[in-house]
């Protein structure tokens, strides 16, 4: 079988990884060089802490052992298992730690209620102030900006993978085919549409008006290198008010009772951090859902990110030697992980991961690969 992959972001890549595994043959085009958009701009957390427990953190967990996999055979994707800590403050946060390691699925994400003293001992660069931290033992990370190019690279080894570059797709032609802006077409026995957040165009002249899925858009930077290691990756308890695993009558009470940083409310920010293969630490995030996004980044919510972290890590953060912002493509229905939909015969269209879509490509792309009979 000819597989035609449109996108060369993580949800195309994982989908080729897929096709090229069963022993089919990939053509995979991509409009730029090498993908630049979310696939690039994320953590790269994999990161299954704050999973909606069934459907989704069944996903993210079998993505992680397909990652961890695909780790093993390419290391340069920087695929390590650091886990992550969440310190919490006073006793409304805590009681929402408490709440998540009494889920009943709390054993397959790892939780434990740590001690400052347990915490430190597991990542010694949180010398700040808190009265306990949620573990979650199952969260691991990989280095975005390098990872597609990674994982390419392993894929190029094979002869029935084809990486065209430089060549945006216009058109599906008739079944199973597509033309590129070169005038050229491609014909497979089916095709796969990984396009990411560019939801208008060819997207909306296949999927039509009404597709249930929006943009997002994050406003993200990166230090210089820390000095130290950062052996787990950090969030703040605000993360508790955006992830689903920790919906509970404590949340409730923290909500109604502990407010927001006025600039995290006003930016929907939570703090995510990870340190990079280089020292540096990759800091997020905020969260616009209004359009038309802003062109530019704010700085409040970068100087509200580096009180909080400082905080937590008792001394002053390297200098920020980047920002950026990204924007992915989610589904309007929380519940689902994933928008996939026939749009043409043989034709699928595949988007909408959200903020979990790094997370969860490999077990997605898996999916794809199962029920259309890979
Ligand atoms: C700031 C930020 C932080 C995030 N952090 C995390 C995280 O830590 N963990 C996590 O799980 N998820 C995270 N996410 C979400 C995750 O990055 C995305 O869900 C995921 O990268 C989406 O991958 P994709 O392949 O669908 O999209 P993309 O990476 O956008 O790739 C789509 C590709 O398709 C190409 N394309 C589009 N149209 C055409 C066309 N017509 N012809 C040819 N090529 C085309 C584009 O050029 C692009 O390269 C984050 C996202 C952002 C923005």
């Amino acid at each position: 079988m000819r597989v035609i992959v449109v996108g060369a972001g993580v949800v195309g890549t994982m989908h080729a990884w897929q096709a090229v595994e069963r022993g089919h043959e990939v053509v995979q085009i991509e409009r730029e060089a090498e993908a630049r958009g979310a696939s690039l701009r994320n953590f790269g957390q994999i990161w299954v802490s704050g999973r909606a427990g069934g459907e989704e953190l069944e996903t993210a967990l079998r993505a992680r052992e397909l990652w961890e996999g695909i780790g093993g055979r390419v290391p340069g994707l920087g695929f390590r298992p650091n886990g992550s800590l969440t310190p919490v403050r006073g006793d409304l946060e805590l009681a929402v730690a408490e709440a998540a390691v009494a889920r009943e699925d709390a054993p397959a994400r790892g939780y434990k209620l740590l001690t400052p003293d347990e915490a430190r001992a597991l990542n010694p660069a949180l010398r700040g102030e808190f009265s306990a931290a949620l573990y979650c033992e199952r969260d691991a990370a990989v280095e975005p900006r390098t990872a597609q190019l990674a994982l390419r690279a392993e894929l190029l080894k094979s002869p029935r993978y084809t990486f065209r570059p430089g060549r945006e797709v216009r058109e599906v032609i008739g079944h199973h085919a597509v033309r590129d802006d070169h005038g050229d077409v491609h014909t497979g026995d089916v095709v796969v549409l990984c396009t990411g957040a560019w939801l208008g165009g060819l997207v909306r002249e296949l999927a039509g008006p009404g597709l249930p899925v929006r943009r997002v858009r994050l406003q993200m930077m990166q230090t210089d290198p820390l000095g130290e290691p950062l052996t787990t990756s950090i969030a703040d308890a605000d993360s508790f008010r955006y992830y689903p695993a920790y919906d509970s009558a404590a949340l409730d009470e923290l909500n109604a009772r502990q407010a927001q940083a006025r600039t995290a409310a006003d930016h929907r920010m939570q703090l995510l951090m990870v340190q990079r293969a280089d020292g540096g630490l990759t800091i997020g995030d905020t969260h616009e859902y209004e359009h038309p996004f802003a062109f530019d980044t704010l700085e409040d919510p970068y100087d509200h990110l580096t009180g909080v972290v400082e905080s937590f890590l008792g001394r002053a953060l390297p200098k920020i030697r980047r920002r950026w912002a990204g924007v992915y493509a989610q589904c309007t229905d929380p519940g689902r992980v994933v928008h996939r939909q026939q749009v043409r015969d043989g034709v699928w269209l595949v988007t909408g991961p959200g903020g979990r879509g790094m997370t969860c490509s490999p077990a997605i792309a898996e999916t794809t690969a199962n029920e259309l009979g890979w």
